[in-house]
């Protein structure tokens, strides 16, 4: 696809799409947005699109950068384009004979759904209003129309609260005596519009807009604006959709869904988006506007029921959007309009799906021949995996529990958790580490934050492609929506649900792929695929398992880094092995001192004074650590396994400095001084008191230990060296790589490898068998960076640390950062944690610099990576880039690097 930002080559602004014809095409969505993208390749396929124009996104930056004012240049554009919609639609904007009305929306390169700002029946004005009454002869439904579009114009232009508006509307239901909207006559509606119009009078201290093009101005700015409201920037921060590329505006000729019995609207996708079943999938409603199905008001109908109420239109919809999928190869969402039984067509994109969703549709793309397997390894989020490896509820636990109520089943997933029925609420609990389950009567867009940290989204109004229904299965949320039957009192904090009163803070749980809800709380299992790995299920008994095997396997091909795993026991190993990892990236040997039993053994080491007596713990100690070696090499089939030598500060092992001053100083007021207790917790102090450091972090760990205690170091070597000599007899393969942390100069590395090389050859020389090792280093000082080519004259292998080395490069405190980053990305000093996802400019360059000296010494020298980003995906694509042999990472997370650094692979080879 062609890169392109801004306005597009020769400075065009605007894009025109109508009769048959488009200005552009589905690779622009950096120009276009979504959106318009994809209305402009319906077009050109000469699917039925109402005619409309496309403001680039480009024009988004010129309103920012020009504080909200747009240049001569684009507004000619827009009236050239307004012209040449009026003529093709044969209707005229603003005009009292067959006006033209038009909607204005909003539409980035990535579906932010329900973020921005909308507004429809745009034109309408006191005259032409009398237009559209005289050109459908309804004038109740002309009058609704123009209600609603000063309505939403007031609240999204004018910024009148909408309440304003609800209130008046509420009023007049009231004084006519009426329940639904429906049953408001043209004369009440008209009723309606006057109320309205005098709000705005008395709010903006002006007339509600009579001009067109002054309306179009508004609706157009308005949509820039919104690209940077609240939610619309906190979802771009969840999802890491960048702030500059702004959003584009998709000026359309409307249809009408609300024209009576023979009208409807709809959104449904060619597949199920949860599940992922082939089955076609979506609601509508009859005699409705857009907003109205996916704002979760009214809750619509299943989309197979429309085959009955409009055969031909839906005989239309079956055809276009299957046409749709081949056309685009893959799952199509859609928005449709019937107006008078003629059907439209009014967006089409690829569809969001839960991770589940995502491997089943990709597997079953490829079964069918649509797509080739390297396409779905394209197709599939790596993140999303992880979904398929969330928890489920215990059978028969959840069997136990009566259903309560029963919504839809909108995003799959057990959910258990602590009502709260605000997002906020839902933040604040969850700081406390509460698991949460937000309760809404419906997700607005606003909730977007709460939704994020709750457990599972329960509404009680809304269908499947509700907002809640499509933000949690793109979170990959459990949620279920739409439960009719929960009566929900937000002010008393309670909801009432199948003769239970819940309160706030009770549990309530629900199965997001059945759709039942129940009260308590249920406990969780592991996931069917983490069953199989575990070995509690066979693999044949799991479809999900299979084709998640396929769609890695499929990766395996393309991918070029090597997948190695971050774990210090045997069962940990294990599991990393059967999602796939070939080797241990990192075993962090000081997480194998906390075992049980260990503790005091350690501190023992510890607390000696002489070389003796540390000798003697270190004794003790031995046969443990090697036991847990050999458990690990074992459980890695003959694959390399990275062992670093410890690593923490040792006062780590010992009790907390404060605990033990107020032990002491309660043994000295009731006169407990005597006892050996009291000498005991006094030597205890007096040593953590001598280990006590200002810097930890920077302090006495790493390296830094081995060079004061090198009899740690001796011990580690021997016993990693005679787990592995007792496997070779075993006639087991395996590869120990020894490595030291925290090496800042090469004479650091000569200093600790000499010892494990002596040691190494006694322990080979006892037990009579070779053993082929390596001894390397943790590049994660930034000196060490800098010298690589110095420290490869004795590393045999690099692994990059990349916590420490973040943590060094930039200064800020691996434990602290969480005080200042939310600052820092709110002023968007940094976008992102550096910890989570590389810092590719500042620390990348040092992983760049220290790979390229290391191997300008040691021509094949084995470079990994083993801190967190080794298992986030765009870091991922950063290490193929630079080259690196492998990356490690969490157990759970293996599955998701061997996708990320399949992509990494395909889209590297792309780009050269
Ligand atoms: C690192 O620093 O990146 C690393 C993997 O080591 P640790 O997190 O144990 O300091
Ligand atoms: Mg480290």
């Amino acid at each position: 696809m062609a890169k392109r930002t801004g306005s597009g080559k020769s400075g065009k602004h605007v894009y025109f799409f109508g009769n048959g014809k488009a200005d552009g095409n589905r690779n622009m969505k950096d120009v276009l947005g979504g959106k318009g993208s994809g209305l402009a390749e319906m077009t050109n396929a000469g699917l039925p699109v109402p005619p409309g124009f496309t403001i680039s996104t480009g024009v988004c930056t010129i309103y920012y950068k020009n504080k909200g004012k747009l240049t001569p240049a684009v507004e000619q554009e827009m009236l050239a384009n307004l012209k040449k919609l009026e003529a093709v639609s044969k209707a005229k904007l603003g005009a009292s004979d067959n006006p033209l009305l038009v909607s204005v929306r909003s539409g980035a390169k990535f579906s932010m759904p329900g973020m921005m700002d909308t507004i429809l029946n745009l034109g309408l004005n006191d005259k032409s209003v009398e237009g559209l009454k005289a050109r459908t002869a309804n004038g109740r439904f002309a009058y609704d129309s123009y209600r609603r579009f000063i309505q939403m114009y007031g609240s999204v232009v004018l910024e009148i609260p909408k309440s304003e508006f609800e209130h008046e509307f509420e009023g007049v239901k009231a004084s006519r005596k009426v329940k639904l909207d429906t049953d408001l006559d043209e004369s009440a509606l008209q009723d309606v519009v006057a109320r309205y119009k005098k709000i705005v009078k008395s709010k903006t201290r002006k007339d509600f807009p009579q001009e067109p093009l002054e309306q179009l101005r508004g609706a157009r700015d308005a949509v820039f604006r919104s690209w940077q409201n609240p939610r619309a920037k906190e979802y771009r921060r969840i999802y890491e959709i960048p702030d500059h590329i702004g959003t584009a505006v998709n000026v359309q000729a409307m249809v009408f869904g609300n024209t009576g019995d023979r009208s409807a609207t709809g959104v449904g996708f060619t597949r199920n988006p949860a599940t992922g079943a082939k089955e076609f999938f979506g609601e509508f409603l009859v005699n409705a506007q857009g907003e109205d199905v996916v704002a979760g008001i009214r809750t619509p109908n299943p989309i197979a029921e429309l085959e009955s109420v409009l055969p031909k239109a839906y005989k239309q919809l079956r055809q276009i959007t299957t046409r749709l999928e081949k056309h685009y190869r893959d799952v199509q969402d859609f928005e449709f309009t019937i107006q008078d039984e003629q059907l439209y067509m009014l967006q089409t994109r690829n569809g969001k799906r839960t991770g589940y969703a995502a491997v089943m549709i990709a597997t079953d793309l490829v079964a069918e021949k649509l797509v080739s397997p390297k396409d779905a390894v394209l197709m599939v989020e790596p993140e999303s995996l992880s979904q398929l490896l969330a928890p489920i509820f215990d059978p028969k636990e959840w069997k136990g529990l009566p259903v309560a109520t029963k919504g839809l089943p909108a995003s799959p997933g057990a959910a258990s958790g602590q009502v709260v029925f605000t997002a906020d609420h839902a933040v604040e609990w969850s700081r406390q580490n509460k698991a949460v389950m937000l309760v809404r009567k419906e997700t607005v867009p606003d909730d977007i934050h709460g939704m994020f940290v709750a457990q599972g989204i329960l509404t009680a109004t809304g269908g499947m492609t509700s907002h809640a229904a499509v933000v949690g299965r793109q979170m990959g949320k459990p949620s279920v929506v739409g439960a009719g039957s929960l009566e929900i009192d937000e002010r008393n904090k309670t909801v009432k649900v199948g003769g239970h009163t819940v309160k706030e803070g009770d549990w309530l749980s629900f199965d997001g792929l059945s759709g039942e809800v129940k009260v308590g709380r249920v406990a969780t299992k592991p996931s069917e695929i983490l069953q199989v790995v575990n070995g509690e299920m066979k693999a044949q008994q799991s479809d999900i398992y299979r084709r998640f095997t396929q769609l890695l396997s499929w990766a395996d091909k393309y991918r070029r880094l090597g997948i190695r795993a971050n774990a210090d026991q045997p069962d940990q190993s294990a599991i990393a092995y059967n999602f796939g990892a070939r080797g241990i990236g990192l075993c962090r040997t000081e997480h194998m001192f906390f075992g049980e039993g260990r503790i005091p053994i350690v501190q023992r080491m510890i607390l000696a004074n002489n070389e003796k007596d540390r000798r003697a713990a270190l004794a003790e100690l031995l046969p443990l650590q090697r036991g847990d070696f050999y458990g690990v090499f074992k459980e890695m089939h003959g694959e390399p396994v990275t062992i670093r030598t410890i690593d923490p500060p040792l006062h780590e092992f010992l009790p907390k400095r404060e605990d033990l001053m107020v032990k002491i100083a309660r043994m000295e007021t009731t006169g407990d001084t005597s006892s050996k207790d009291y000498a005991e917790t006094s030597r205890l102090l007096h040593r953590v008191e001598q280990l006590h450091e200002f810097n930890p972090m920077l302090g006495h760990r790493g390296v830094r230990l081995g060079i004061t205690y090198p009899e740690i170091t001796e011990m580690q070597a021997r016993a990693i060296l005679e787990a592995a000599c007792q496997l070779v007899k075993e006639g087991i393969k395996v590869v120990p790589e020894i490595m030291i942390p925290l090496v800042g100069d090469v004479r650091e590395l000569r200093d600790q490898k000499a010892i494990v090389v002596r040691v190494a050859d006694e322990v080979m020389k006892e037990q009579g068998v070779k053993v082929k090792y390596l001894v390397g280093t943790m590049i994660e000082v930034p000196r060490g960076a800098v010298t690589a080519d110095e420290v490869a004259k004795e590393a045999e292998f690099f692994s990059f640390g990349t916590n420490d080395l973040t943590q060094l490069t930039y200064g800020f405190s691996r434990d602290d950062i969480g005080k200042f980053l939310g600052a820092y990305q709110d002023k968007k000093i940094l976008e992102r944690d550096p910890f989570a996802s590389l810092d590719t400019v500042g620390v990348g360059q040092l992983v760049a610099m220290g790979t390229t000296k290391g191997r300008a010494t040691r021509a094949d020298l084995k470079v990994g990576v083993c801190g967190e980003h080794g298992g986030d995906p765009s870091s991922i694509f950063f290490f193929e880039k630079v080259g690196l042999n492998y990356v490690s990472c969490s157990p759970y997370r293996v599955p998701v690097a061997r996708l990320a650094a399949a992509q990494a692979a395909l889209q590297t080879k792309a780009l050269d």
